[in-house]
């Protein structure tokens, strides 16, 4: 198993904010296995529970590397599964990872898919909750694809609200997704959440997006998931562009 990882970026300076832990799969003889494959399996066996464990203390190693090389107050976030959430202990798993690894929480955020049975996932409220308090964040990744009631999306502690691919992917093509997306970055503003569109893989998508006010992109357009090796050299071609931070305290301040 591998982490790789995707920016994220701020839709009016397009420099990079953040970027998102992706779990890779390198069979030895079947090659790349896609998560979209592997994750229901690893859910059904269980295994997710130590994967998705592995994967959180990764990602946030390689972040705290990061921020330590480069002083840029980059966020990581990483994908819970809902198995993970059912876990008693997730709170102590994250806790852990914050301690052993020296990041601070404030970087960190958990990616809770809409799409989850959240009939299925007890207390899951006070779950996510916990999290927060613990000073980490929730997204609500893959919005709009879930059977979430807007009762629900208003009491749901979530910091950001993540618009699906299926809705970017028709800005230009189907004004009917236009419309959604539209209206998903309106009632996120209005809810105070943060709004992130993933799938951004043209000019007219990034266009839409930033008149539209969304904050922050993540898609093809901006950089594919890269392994931890590249993603390091990344930022170190943008530093030499754009030159070291002045002190990382006034950037991770506002
Ligand atoms: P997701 O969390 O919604 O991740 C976004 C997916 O979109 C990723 O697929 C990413 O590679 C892909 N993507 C990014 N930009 C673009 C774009 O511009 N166009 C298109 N067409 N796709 C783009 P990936 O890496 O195959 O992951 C698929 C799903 O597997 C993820 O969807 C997530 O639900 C799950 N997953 C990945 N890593 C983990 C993990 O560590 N733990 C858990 N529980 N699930 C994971
Ligand atoms: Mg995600
Ligand atoms: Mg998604």
């Amino acid at each position: 198993m591998r982490a790789y990882y995707q920016p994220q970026v701020n839709s009016v300076t397009e420099d990079i904010i953040g970027m998102e832990a992706l779990i890779r799969w390198e069979h030895p003889e079947l090659g790349m296995i896609s998560p979209g494959f592997f994750i229901p399996l690893a859910e059904d066996t269980g295994l997710i529970m130590s994967i998705g464990e592995w994967m959180l203390r990764t990602a946030l190693t390689d972040t705290k590397r990061w921020h330590d090389r480069f002083g840029l107050p980059l966020r990581i976030s990483v994908n819970l599964s809902a198995l993970q959430l059912k876990q008693p202990n997730l709170k102590e798993v994250v806790e852990r990872a914050l301690q052993d690894t020296g990041l601070e929480a404030k970087y960190v955020e958990l990616e809770v898919t809409e799409s989850i049975n959240v009939k299925n996932i007890p207390n899951l409220i006070d779950t996510l909750q916990s999290l927060r308090d613990m000073g980490c964040s929730i997204a609500i990744d893959d919005f709009g694809t879930g059977q979430s009631s807007l009762d629900y999306i208003r009491r749901f502690p979530a910091d950001r609200i993540k618009i699906d691919q299926v809705f970017v992917r028709n800005i230009g093509v189907d004004p009917d997704d236009e419309a959604i997306v539209r209206a998903t970055i309106n009632m996120s503003q209005q809810l105070n959440r943060g709004v992130i569109a993933e799938g951004v893989e043209y000019e007219e998508h990034l266009r839409f997006l930033r008149e539209n006010g969304c904050e922050e992109l993540q898609g093809y357009l901006f950089c594919r998931p890269l392994p931890a090796a590249s993603f390091e050299n990344l930022l170190a071609e943008r530093e030499k562009l754009v030159g070291p931070p002045r002190t990382f305290e006034t950037l991770s301040d506002d």
